[in-house]
């Protein structure tokens, strides 16, 4: 599913002394099947940006248009319900949204809700347990007898269930150990090239960009300071550096070889070799 951003606003507490223009002329298509990290630093837009994907948040000016759902300022009735079907959030914390009695209830609870049967949404959790890395005893288990990495596991599989063509993660593997972050993030890598989703990452690891995204939006004081393909963002170092976002470790190497051997250096290293 396409998501194209046209010249969005989101004005918070609009009207109010507290009036905050937390986005500003946001202009992005984000390509169905693509996996895009949106960077920046914190207060940059990231979060509120996300929200206008599955409808949490409408622009304040613009147009956000999500497979066949347009969201604008107006309040035009949409299919909300429909449009969150589709679209599959998973904050920071995920583990905190767990509330059901057991593992079972939770993982069914989002199918459920876009009313999908018990016994069909209870065959879909057990397919995706192997897929999350928990085993099948889990289903009986009570969510908060678990521990912290599996409960984080439980409430990723309940997104998943939900079979969403949009997958919107906000820092998914935040205060993870980097073991436990690479297996989070390795899961929803996997899912994304098996169900090929649009998936967007939220982060502010240049490494995780870098890794997992084809695409990168680069927020700054909520406006895009650059959009496209990971090679072309990493092209203009110089201004991800200027607004203080650091660079992956692939590219300082690079740039510390380029810095070490210039072109010039040909000559010397002929006369080396004599
Ligand atoms: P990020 O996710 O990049 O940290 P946010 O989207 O959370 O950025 O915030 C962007 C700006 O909007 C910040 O200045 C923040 O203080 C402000 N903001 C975020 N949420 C609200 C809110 N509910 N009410 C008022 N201002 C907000």
């Amino acid at each position: 599913m396409e998501i194209v951003f046209n010249e969005v606003e989101h004005r918070y507490m609009e009207g109010t002394p507290f009036e905050k223009v937390a986005l500003q002329d946001c202009t992005i298509r984000i390509p169905s099947g693509s996996f895009t990290a949106v960077i920046g630093h914190t207060g940059s837009g990231k979060s509120t940006l996300i929200q206008h994907i599955n409808g949490l948040l409408r622009p304040t000016k613009g147009t956000v248009q999500i497979g066949p759902y347009e969201l604008k300022a107006e309040k035009k009735k949409i299919d909300i319900r429909a449009l969150r079907q589709q679209v599959g959030l998973v904050f920071q914390y995920p583990e905190h949204q767990l509330f059901e009695e057991t593992v079972a209830k939770d993982i069914c609870f989002g199918p459920m809700n876009f009313g999908v049967p018990f016994e069909r949404a209870l065959k879909r959790a057990k397919e995706l347990l192997p897929q999350v890395g928990l085993p099948e005893e889990i289903l009986t288990a009570s969510p908060f007898e678990l521990s912290g990495g599996q409960m984080r596991r439980v409430a990723i599989a309940g997104v998943l269930a939900s079979q969403p063509k949009v997958l919107v993660l906000d820092e998914p593997a935040a205060s993870l150990d980097p073991e436990g972050h690479e297996q989070i993030m390795r899961l929803f890598v996997d899912y994304h090239h098996q169900q090929q989703t649009t998936t967007v990452l939220v982060t502010h690891h240049m490494e995780d960009a870098a890794r997992y995204a084809d695409q990168i939006i680069v927020l700054h004081e909520g406006k895009v300071e650059m959009a496209g393909g990971r090679e072309i963002i990493f092209e203009q170092a110089e201004r991800l550096r200027e607004i203080g976002l650091d660079l992956p470790a692939p590219v300082r190497f690079l740039e510390q070889i380029k810095q070490r051997f210039a072109l010039a250096d040909i000559p010397k290293y002929y006369e080396l070799e004599r």
